[in-house]
């Protein structure tokens, strides 16, 4: 008997649950809210983990292909103290393919292959337990009913409120992104800098981060502790003026009359606000600033630790939807770990009361397995971002002994 199944969003949680029912001959309805694969820029790279996301890309049947892909060198990892001094200098040995990285673009594109996504079906709402299904009904008015819809539609997901009234809170820590392109001919020094994976440097409440993509693209991620609303008042609430940014001899902190809020698309304020909020540390770290590109804004929120609903009968969720937690490195991983287990349990379920079941228990097991990476990767943020810096330094000592 097939199911008639949806699944919501075509990140790395949804394409891999459409990719192994795909290959387990089980039909799939992909609706992704984009209106094609390339219409925004696809996120920073990503290291997959050798009994998660890559565990995954086998069930999928691309692991071979991924392994073609992937940076192994990119699991490098460099940590500096604010006045450029390194203190951890880590590389992979030869062979190692515990964690390789890989660009997000490369990752959808192998992921898609032959999947069939309806591109540009942004869904406004999911009600279970009508007549003939579950109903979605869709940004553009029209509605269709299915079996089972899968809320693979990430942090604010418009799938989970049909299972759960959990939102999103703030964590209280913000990234700004930036990038750079052809970093080993245009800032050669910035390259040797990073070398070829990760490179990190921690100060108090704030952090600084540049990660290695594919042909010379590196992504910068500043981060700090902020009210939600630090932008519109940088004096009162980040004690900041924006002159510090500019004129590197004046004190940070001093009264500017200036407080009028920082516009978030302005590339240049940005980056004045940002020289300024990292003032003090070593001129080649603030070059990663001062030669970004645009600035994203990104405050990060997650969901309630150990986040669960009672079962609703032909609805469910997958990774971010279900437990958006700070960026740690396993948000992605487990988010295809958990597509491809339920795909895998729904292509073996015959029939209606065997795919409930199937769902049921896939819920139970994600529960458990992602509350566990919530509290660790909770506790690392709070490690990460933290008035004492040598916090960071004790994580990474912690996760990857030399
Ligand atoms: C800065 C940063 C760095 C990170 N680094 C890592 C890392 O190194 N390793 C790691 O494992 N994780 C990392 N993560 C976490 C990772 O990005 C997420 O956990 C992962 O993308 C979750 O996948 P997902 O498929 O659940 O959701 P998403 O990737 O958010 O995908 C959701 C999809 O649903 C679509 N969608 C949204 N709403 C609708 C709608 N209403 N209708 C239809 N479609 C919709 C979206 O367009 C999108 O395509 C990082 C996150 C951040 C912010």
């Amino acid at each position: 008997m097939r199911h008639r199944i949806a699944v919501i969003g075509g990140g790395p949680a949804g394409l891999t649950f459409a990719r192994v029912l795909h290959r387990h001959g089980h039909p799939v309805t992909i609706l992704e809210r984009d209106p094609a694969p390339d219409a925004r820029p696809p996120g920073g790279v990503l290291d997959l983990h050798e009994r998660m996301g890559q565990l995954a890309l086998g069930k999928a049947g691309l692991l071979a292909e991924f392994q073609a892909l992937s940076r192994p060198e990119g699991q490098a990892m460099r940590i500096l103290d604010v006045d450029g001094t390194v203190l951890r200098d880590w590389r992979p040995r030869p062979g190692d393919r515990a964690n390789p990285e890989i660009d997000r673009g490369q990752l959808r594109d192998l992921l898609l292959g032959p999947l069939d996504v309806q591109w540009g079906r942004g869904v406004t709402e999911v009600v279970p337990r009508t007549g003939d299904g579950v109903l979605v009904r869709f940004a553009d008015g029209r509605q269709e009913t299915f079996d089972l819809v899968v809320g693979a539609d990430g942090a604010w997901s418009r799938v989970r409120p049909a299972v759960s009234s959990a939102t999103p809170h703030y964590t209280g820590i913000t990234l700004v992104e930036t990038s750079l392109d052809d970093v080993d001919t245009r800032h050669p020094d910035l390259a040797r800098l990073i070398g070829d994976g990760s490179m990190a440097v921690y100060g108090v409440n704030r952090g600084l981060v540049a990660q290695r993509n594919s042909g010379g693209h590196v992504k910068v991620y500043a981060q700090f502790r902020a009210p939600l609303d630090w932008h519109t008042s940088l004096d009162r609430h980040m004690g900041l003026n924006r002159r510090a940014g500019m004129n590197a001899g004046m004190n940070a902190g001093m009264d500017t009359g200036l407080d009028t809020g920082l516009d978030l698309a302005d590339a240049e304020a940005m980056r004045s606000s940002l020289l300024a909020l990292f003032d003090g540390w070593a001129a080649p770290v603030l070059d990663l600033l001062r030669h970004g590109t645009a600035f994203v804004h990104r405050p990060l929120y997650v969901l309630p630790v150990s986040h669960t609903w009672a079962h609703v009968a032909g609805v469910t969720l997958l990774g971010d939807a279900a437990h958006l937690m700070p960026p740690l490195g396993v948000g992605a991983n487990l988010a295809m770990l958990e597509g491809a287990e339920l795909a895998e349990s729904v292509a073996a379920a015959p029939g209606p009361a065997d795919l409930d079941e199937a769902v049921r228990a896939f819920e139970e097991q994600m529960w458990a397995r992602a509350g566990g990476w919530a509290k660790i990767t909770m506790a690392g943020l709070e490690r990460l971002v933290s008035p004492d810096p040598t916090e960071a330094l004790a994580l990474f000592d912690e996760v990857q002994p030399s």
